[in-house]
């Protein structure tokens, strides 16, 4: 029997309601709607794509959203004034800068400038290291969006073995981390693990985030295990598709997440979570 399908488009458009739903209940008492801020340096055309799409996904949900675009010659002490702007917003409950950032700009001063109030990708130093200690504020929506997908189809995760083949910080490690977290035994893999296949062989829950098509090929898959792809690839025909060779593997697996409509729906969905817990937050 094929696995079961983990529909992430369907999933993340019931999540955008329940959100709407929360927003239309709760902003007209406060006098505002929640707020998020989108930063995009430059003109790097899957950023463009990717903020327009968080941006529209905030505007149906009834979320009061900016985005700034800013040229790509933006210097790095412009870029942090405008982030202390937008710290200091009292309409603004969350900042997200659209990653990659242009080469003259150093990542981790930016997520540092971000007041960790806001921060609602979780990447800042302070909210990686109260998901590291157990206590997170916000969770990187990605990962965050695994742990949803996961939780759609009841994976048992106590006691699971989890294998994560990605380390990267804003997918691998914190998705390890939660994971750990749910009870599941972890292994996290990367680009010099040896012998990968023996590793995700072990894996009830297994889930790729390295960017490289067909990495994960049926032979590699536990049977009945639950798949998740995070991997985007644009093929050479144009298409897109995970790191998963998914039709070889579905046969395989319990339950796998398609790409496209898997954890990139998911993960929009994740961001307006995070921005309406953080509004929750700044209107208590
Ligand atoms: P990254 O390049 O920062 O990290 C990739 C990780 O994969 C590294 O830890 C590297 O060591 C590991 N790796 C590379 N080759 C490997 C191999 N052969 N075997 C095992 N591990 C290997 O990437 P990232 O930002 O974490 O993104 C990973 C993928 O997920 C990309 O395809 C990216 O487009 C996608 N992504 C999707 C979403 C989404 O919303 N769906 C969000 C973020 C990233």
């Amino acid at each position: 029997m094929p696995a079961r399908l983990i529909d992430g488009l369907a999933l993340a458009q019931s999540i955008r309601a329940e959100v709407k739903n929360e927003v239309a209940q709760k902003a007209p008492a406060v006098g505002r709607a929640p707020g998020l801020a989108v930063i995009l340096v430059g003109e790097n055309p899957a950023s463009q794509v990717y903020v327009r799409n968080k941006v529209k996904a905030c505007q149906e949900a009834g979320l009061h959203s900016q985005l700034i675009e800013l040229p790509l010659t933006t210097s790095q002490s412009a870029l942090v004034a405008e982030i202390d702007r937008l710290n200091h917003d009292r309409t603004i409950d969350g900042i997200l800068v659209q990653l990659p950032l242009p080469d003259h700009i150093d990542d981790h001063v930016i997520i540092h400038a971000i007041s960790p109030e806001k921060d609602v990708d979780g990447f800042h130093p302070a909210n990686a290291g109260a998901l590291l200690i157990g206590r997170p504020r916000f969770r990187p929506c990605t990962p965050y969006a695994v742990m949803r997908m996961l939780a759609s189809v009841q994976a048992p995760l106590r006691g699971a073995e989890a294998v994560v083949v990605g380390a990267s910080n804003i997918v691998g490690k914190p998705l390890a981390l939660m994971l750990l977290q749910a009870g599941a035994t972890i292994t996290l893999c990367n680009s010099k693990t040896q012998n990968l296949a023996e590793k995700t062989r072990r894996a009830d829950i297994l889930v790729s985030a390295v960017g490289r098509p067909k990495l994960i090929t049926a032979d590699m898959v536990k049977p009945g295990a639950v798949v998740i792809d995070v991997g985007i690839n644009r093929l050479a025909n144009g298409a897109l598709a995970g790191d998963v060779d998914f039709d070889a593997v579905r046969p395989v697996a319990g339950a796998i997440s398609p790409v496209p409509g898997g954890v990139g729906p998911m993960t929009i969905a994740m961001l307006l979570v995070n921005t309406l817990e953080s509004f929750h937050e700044h209107t208590r």
